[in-house]
């Protein structure tokens, strides 16, 4: 029987654990290496070894409606997007309001989590800790991992010939944290993620030239989609996955290359993807269209060689006199504290877990992570839902048959809707919009029209919050006000 639960990290996810366990009557302990929770959003000046670092202007690049705990809304009075300091400060009163802190032990590096001799029969888990220089060691029924995927660079400097005959300074742009110092120089940005196209767009401020290199190309969208509204709040609907579900694939490409290129023609400006049809994370940018039309950032191709002061490209055009180079290429996997760290990744960096949740060949499904799928949708609510799902499944409540089977997702890329939906059935907190368009029309067509929003999980089943259904109701007032 599981009972005491070990949480790594105390991010957005780690929050939705630890409150997760409480409210299963489970006793969490979430081991912090910080002093402060927020995770990825908790800015420092200085990258700190082992956590994510973001550059001081992140904005976020779903709306408050879409990304907030599904019981928890953001303030009335918050901008649709924001600041990292502003999304910080939701996430302190997240913890504050349902009284989080006292669970956390701040300070506290997770060096070891190993199983214990007799997992087979139990699956407890040892926890070694470090505070302060003193090691401890815990005993655990369950793990969740909620340490983050955004903290270890992926820097393929082999990929890149002569770039150590380079004489101009290079580096990744974890390390990236404002302008300033980069006035009036010549910089290429390489990678076209959502920080590439951040760190081009506020560079070309101040820089004499940014050149932008992409292998790919990609999709860039806007924040600010038809009339204004926020993109998440019409894209991300059950009407439109439906839609797209059951429409041929050629008409469902062509209306989402159509969707894709509604602002600008990606090929004019250099930026379509290889994969025209390529349904790969967009990357979001309201700037970057018209930096490019500005020419103040200038797309290239891939790299093909580096020179001492200059770069040669594959198109064959060389740019002389480059003084920076940023490699926004990205991060890797890795769970530096899993004794075996196979456990969670498997071969060539590539990680295979059910439900994207649990990783398999286990004797016992006591250990969980969080965060880790990416979708179109927002890290929040799918986090919070994962830690729902996981702890039933801890508590032996339900773990589907075809956990044997297998469906395994192993790019980690999936369809928002479709696997909140998925985990949601399993747990029994996916509304029935049948029984819904006859007891309660006037929200059923909110919630199959309107904005997939978190509180949708929120309306029925075990964790029902009462305000879910006023908060759908009104989530347009407050994307307006
Ligand atoms: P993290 O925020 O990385 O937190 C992990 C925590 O675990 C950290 O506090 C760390 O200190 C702690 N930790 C790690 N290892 C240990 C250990 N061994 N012992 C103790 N503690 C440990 N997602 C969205 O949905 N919307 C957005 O707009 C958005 N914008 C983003 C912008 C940027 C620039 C980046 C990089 C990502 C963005 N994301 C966004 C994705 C982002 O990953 C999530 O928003 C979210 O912050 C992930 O939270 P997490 O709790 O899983 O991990």
């Amino acid at each position: 029987m599981v009972r005491r639960v070990a949480v790594v990290g105390a991010g957005v996810s780690g929050l939705a654990a630890t409150k997760c366990c409480l409210e299963e009557g489970l006793e969490p302990t979430c081991f912090e290496q910080s002093e402060n929770v927020g995770g990825l959003w908790y800015y420092t000046d200085q990258a700190e070894e082992g956590r994510a670092s973001i550059y001081r202007t992140v904005f976020t690049n779903s709306c408050k409606e879409m990304m907030c705990y599904s019981d928890f809304p953001f303030p009335d009075d918050h901008p649709n997007y924001m600041h990292n300091a502003r999304l910080q400060h939701y996430i302190c009163k997240y913890a504050e309001h349902f009284d989080l802190l006292r669970h956390i032990r701040f300070k506290t590096l997770v060096t070891k989590v190993k199983k214990r001799p007799d997992f087979s029969v139990t699956g407890q888990w040892e926890v070694v800790t470090r505070r302060d220089g003193k090691e401890e060691t815990a005993v655990f029924d369950a793990v969740m991992v909620c340490s983050g995927h955004h903290v270890y660079p992926n820097l393929p400097l082999a990929q890149f010939p002569g770039i150590h005959k380079f004489k101009g300074c290079y580096f990744h742009s974890r390390e990236y944290k404002e302008p300033e110092k980069f006035r009036g120089k010549k910089v290429l940005v390489i990678g076209l993620g959502n920080s590439g196209c951040d760190i081009a767009v506020e560079l070309s401020t101040v820089a004499s030239q940014v050149y932008l290199s992409s292998r790919s190309g990609s999709w860039v969208m806007s924040r600010v989609w038809d009339n204004g509204y926020p993109w998440d709040m019409l894209v991300i609907t059950r009407f439109r996955t439906w839609l797209g579900n059951i429409l041929p694939r050629a008409i469902s490409d062509w209306l989402y290359v159509r969707g894709m290129n509604r602002f600008f023609k990606h090929e004019n400006f250099g930026l379509m993807p290889l994969d025209r049809t390529s349904r790969k994370e967009p990357v979001f940018n309201d700037d970057l269209p018209s930096r490019i039309a500005c020419g103040v950032v200038v797309m290239k191709p891939n790299v093909k060689e580096f020179r001492e002061t200059s770069v040669l490209f594959q198109d064959g055009t060389v740019q002389d006199d480059v003084d920076v180079v940023v490699f926004a290429t990205g991060y890797s996997y890795s769970y530096p504290f899993m004794e075996d760290d196979s456990i969670i990744k498997c071969r060539d960096n590539q990680v295979t877990l059910y439900k994207g949740i649990l990783p398999p060949r286990l004797e016992k499904p006591t250990i969980a992570v969080i965060g880790l799928v990416q979708s179109l949708g927002p890290i929040i609510p799918t986090a919070d839902l994962q830690c729902r799902w996981a702890v039933k499944v801890f508590q032996g409540r339900w773990l589907g048959k075809c956990w044997v089977k297998g469906y395994f997702l192993t790019t980690l890329q999936t369809d928002y809707i479709s696997y909140m939906d998925e985990l949601a059935s399993a747990i029994g907190v996916k509304p029935n919009m049948l029984k819904l368009l006859l007891t309660d029309p006037q929200l059923a067509l909110k919630v199959v029209f309107g904005p997939c929003s978190p509180y949708q999980f929120r309306l029925v089943g075990p964790g029902k919050w009462s305000g879910a259904r006023k908060a759908i109701l009104t989530q347009w007032d407050r994307t307006l006000q």
